[in-house]
């Protein structure tokens, strides 16, 4: 599920709302996406395995704005040869970070379980300790550092704190993963 809309909006705003996705080119180094369009908020310590462990309401973790792209797309660039794919890097223009969710995207049509699939496999690999983001813990962390220090900066000129939402008394009731099936709304995720 998503973040809560005070949170969500909170985080978009100290993020200029643009998509802070880097990507690297030779001539400028890395450069955030800075897309406008279409804009999601990741949890930068995924969700899934926030509710596995049960340690720490999804709410109260860093999020980072990203473009649809960058979040759930597909992931994959065509090669030289023209038609093969293959799975994008990060700093690579094509790169997502649940690259999985936007191949159940992809398959919905065909298969209407296809994110409970892909879901049910992140949580096995939560079990199994391994990662489900198409990134490594470096990554992560320097997202991370940068995501706070922008939050820091823009509670310091706009002198506001972040917002503090109570624990989430539905999120265990509740798939993260309904969200892409339509079985919870934006609305049914205001604070309480
Ligand atoms: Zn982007």
């Amino acid at each position: 599920m998503p973040f809560i809309e005070s949170m969500r909006n909170f985080i978009r705003n100290a993020q200029d709302n643009k998509c802070q996705t880097m990507i690297y080119t030779e001539a400028g180094g890395y450069q955030p996406c800075a897309s406008t369009e279409s804009l999601e908020v990741d949890h930068l310590t995924p969700e899934s395995q926030l509710l596995a462990e049960g340690s720490e309401d999804p709410n109260h973790t860093e999020g980072i704005v990203r473009c649809q792209k960058h979040h759930t797309g597909r992931g994959q660039q065509l090669q030289d040869d023209g038609f093969t794919e293959e799975l994008s890097n990060y700093g690579e223009p094509e790169w997502s970070r649940h690259p999985d969710m936007g191949e159940a995207r992809a398959n919905y049509g065909k298969d209407q379980d296809s994110f409970r699939k892909a879901a049910a496999k992140h949580q096995e690999a939560v079990k199994r300790g391994e990662r489900i983001t198409n990134d490594d813990e470096g990554v992560t962390e320097y997202e991370r550092e940068r995501v706070q220090q922008m939050t820091h900066d823009y509670c310091i000129k706009n002198d506001i704190k972040p917002p503090d939402p109570k624990n989430h008394k539905r999120f265990e009731e509740h798939h993260w993963y309904d969200i892409f099936l339509g079985n919870r709304s934006h609305e049914e995720d205001e604070e309480t």
